[in-house]
């Protein structure tokens, strides 16, 4: 049932309430996700089991007309500096977004009224669709890409759905060719191969480490509950569930690329300081 109803409260922005380091408000342009990670946290959050179908089966579009986001974006610069992080729970190039454009709409929007940062999250190769718009936007967007790992075998494991690592190691450098501000998000850490961090140095100016402990907001209790150490150790990779694997990438990076380039979790996705 892709793409068949609509959800949400008609509005576009969401105050974060400050959980996000940095951000005012995340934007999500869908409920729902087929590109269903077995890692999603938002899998066992309310918005992922209101329909009751398998997380990752389904998405939705937003009630909202993405030409409202431009007003809403005007009302919330009266009142302060707009940091938005866009998405937060669904990823907005997913699949459905090649047909609906809705992700394309909102970023058009917020060139005519443009929010003091937005982060782009996304791990999807179409987003090299919107490079137009995204030009436009400046030094007012970064996108932050994932690549959880180099190891296409991992990938298809852990992550059956979502865009193989070529078409995302293949836009990273077509982004920055374009000029667009990009980082890589590795998050979480999966495992990987000894030359992830040189590949990683070579494809992005600025790099985030995430991992099960650090990332899931409860010292790796969620990532627990979704099964995450008995997928690793069912597959032989056990020794790959633990905090020492985030640590020595990033020590790694920090060499290769210094250490303002690197973050490491949830700060590490805060917007920069200007
Ligand atoms: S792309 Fe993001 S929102 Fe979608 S299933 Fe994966 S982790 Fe969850």
């Amino acid at each position: 049932m892709v793409g068949a109803n609509m959800s949400g409260t008609g509005r576009w922005l969401t105050p974060t309430g400050g959980y996000l380091q940095g951000y005012s408000h995340s934007l999500n342009p869908y409920v729902g996700c087929t590109f269903g990670c077995s890692y999603c946290y938002v899998r066992r959050m309310p918005i992922g089991l209101f329909r009751g179908e398998p997380w990752g089966t389904w998405v939705d579009r937003k009630k909202a007309d993405p030409g409202k986001l431009r007003a809403e974006l005007k009302r919330e610069k009266g009142k302060g500096p707009v940091t938005v992080f866009f998405s937060t729970a669904t990823d907005p190039y997913q699949p459905l977004e090649a047909d609906a454009g809705v992700t394309r709409a909102l970023l058009e929007e917020m060139v005519a009224e443009p929010p003091t940062f937005v982060l782009l999250q996304t791990r999807s190769p179409l987003v090299s669709r919107d490079i137009d718009v995204l030009s436009r936007l400046g030094d007012r967007v970064r996108v932050s890409m994932t690549v959880e790992t180099d190891r296409e075998d991992v990938r298809r494991i852990i992550a059956p759905s979502s865009p193989p690592l070529a078409a995302r190691w293949r836009v990273l450098r077509q982004l920055r060719e374009a000029g667009i501000d990009t980082q890589v998000a590795v998050s979480p850490i999966l495992p990987h191969t000894p030359a992830f961090a040189e590949k990683l140095a070579d494809v992005a100016p600025r790099i985030v480490v995430d991992d099960y402990f650090r990332g899931d907001g409860s010292g790796g209790k969620r990532s627990a509950a979704l099964g995450m150490k008995e997928l690793h150790n069912k597959n032989g990779w056990i020794e790959w569930y633990d905090p020492s694997v985030a640590d020595k990438l990033l020590n790694a990076l920090v060499k290769l690329i210094g250490r303002e380039a690197v973050g490491a979790g949830a700060d590490g996705f805060a917007p920069p300081v200007r």
